[in-house]
């Protein structure tokens, strides 16, 4: 190995890539531009609130009554949520886009064997060893990934007046995610090869098998162990929403006896709740947000939602869909993997799907088959946040609580899509869809 010869094209290539990589993030910038100029930044617009004299004047027709709701979002706030969400279309692309250059970077002359070698002459043995290449995967593509990571969590986010936190805040926390994934995917890497090595030509249905059991894992791990780095998790004292939330969660069955606060305000002005647990556990929590900027009717409305996800099994079932949708990817990864690797396997370093260097390959191929899927993936999502608002409805019995939530969740969520926008890329129902829900419930319900 003299390594002149290398050493002379080593330049070009490398300005190639960077120039490639400017171009990238030229483009973002470019993208990013029009989104930018049109949100004033702050707070979103306010939208005027209404009295019990307006909600009983409401006609009694659900389309009339969701237009009158519609018609109180302020022209400004409108333009700006069409906007924000919009942007979220382009990045969907972006990333995409970037995990690609992640891998492409990995595969170029031979990156990923010369890391995957190294790692096993430090490990000395496979499993050490692939779990070192993982936690090393997760750092490449922290780093690389980081402009549009800075772009899209911490500038758009403050731009829509939704971030809270500074950039020295912000990057701290990012800091705690890298080492969680690190880790995380040290373990998942170290595991998947050391199947993928000892099952054959069957490997792809251990893998599928592994994904599922660790996205279980991480379901219930996560509120404990995960969620307490970013956030503090606080008892809700003793009052009308403990009351009431306990109250709705005792009528279904839910085997709770406390509510959790969470100070999302550190990160975000969003308003959100979730209930959560697996295997006979259940915990109920909602965000400070939640509590200072919602009256009692609209906390009822979110909490019967959320209740209705626990109560009709819905982690059960997004575990179901994600074993079939890993079946699914990992069967045509195999499929790709193959075909890449005869071809390309000399350039690459490494002609085997079981061996570690290829993984950048296997990663890049998912990326793909991700984006495909992603209205398959939304529609999913989408039908299981209409049943849980139709739970919620009949639980709280609040359609204007829901109604009211639904006009400011349009300060992140485009409010009245054309149909076949809301099928690709929207993963919880439009503001039009979610008032209409609530006020043919109150039509036909009769209630005022
Ligand atoms: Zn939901």
């Amino acid at each position: 190995m003299t390594g002149r010869p290398h050493a002379a094209r080593r330049p070009a290539l490398w300005l190639r890539w960077s120039a490639c990589l400017l171009l990238v993030w030229l483009s973002i910038a470019g993208a990013a531009a029009p989104a930018i100029a049109q949100s004033a930044g702050g707070a979103p617009p306010a939208i005027a609130p209404v009295d019990d004299a307006w909600r009983q004047a409401l006609p009694r027709d659900a389309e009339a009554a969701t237009q009158a709701y519609l018609d109180r979002l302020p022209a400004a706030a409108v333009a700006r949520a069409n906007a924000y969400f919009e942007g979220g279309y382009c990045l969907l692309l972006w990333n995409l886009l970037a995990g690609l250059a992640v891998s492409a970077l990995l595969l170029a002359r031979r990156r990923s064997a010369r890391i995957a070698a190294w790692c096993l002459r430090v490990a000395r043995l496979r499993m050490p060893a692939d779990a070192a290449y993982g936690a090393l995967f997760a750092l490449f593509s922290f780093v690389v990934t980081l402009p549009l990571s800075i772009y899209q969590g911490w500038f758009r986010e403050r731009q829509y007046g939704m971030a809270t936190q500074d950039f020295g805040a912000w990057f701290g926390e990012q800091l705690i995610a890298l080492a969680v994934s690190m880790v995380m995917l040290a373990i998942a890497v170290a595991l998947l090869y050391a199947l993928l090595r000892r099952a054959g030509p069957q490997g792809w249905v251990w893998a599928s098998a592994l994904a599922t059991a660790m996205l279980a894992l991480l379901m219930l791990a996560g509120p404990v162990m995960i969620d307490p780095l970013f956030n503090r998790y606080t008892p809700l004292p003793a009052g009308p929403v403990k009351d009431a939330v306990l109250a709705m969660a005792h009528a279904d069955g839910v085997p709770v006896d406390q509510v959790y606060v969470v100070d999302a305000s550190r990160q975000t002005a969003r308003v959100s709740a979730n209930v959560s647990g697996l295997l006979g556990t259940a915990a109920v929590r909602l965000n400070d947000n939640l509590l200072r900027r919602c009256s009692l009717a609209e906390i009822r409305a979110v909490m019967g939602h959320e209740l209705g996800h626990y109560v009709m099994n819905h982690l059960y079932k997004m575990l179901a869909f994600t074993a079939l949708l890993a079946l699914l990817f990992f069967g045509s990864a195999q499929w790709a993997l193959q075909y890449l690797l005869a071809r390309h396997g000399a350039q690459l370093g490494t002609s085997r799907s079981d061996d570690v260097a290829s993984f950048p390959l296997l990663v890049g191929v998912f990326l793909v088959l991700g984006f495909l899927a992603t209205p398959i993936q939304n529609t999913l999502i989408r039908s299981q946040e209409i049943e849980a608002d139709r739970f919620g409805l009949n639980l709280a019995r609040e359609p204007h609580g829901a109604a009211e939530l639904d006009l400011k969740l349009t300060e992140y969520r485009k409010p009245d899509p054309a149909a076949w926008e809301e099928f690709v890329f929207y993963d919880h129902p439009s503001t039009r869809f979610r008032i209409h829900d609530a006020m043919r419930w109150r039509e036909a319900m009769g209630t005022p």
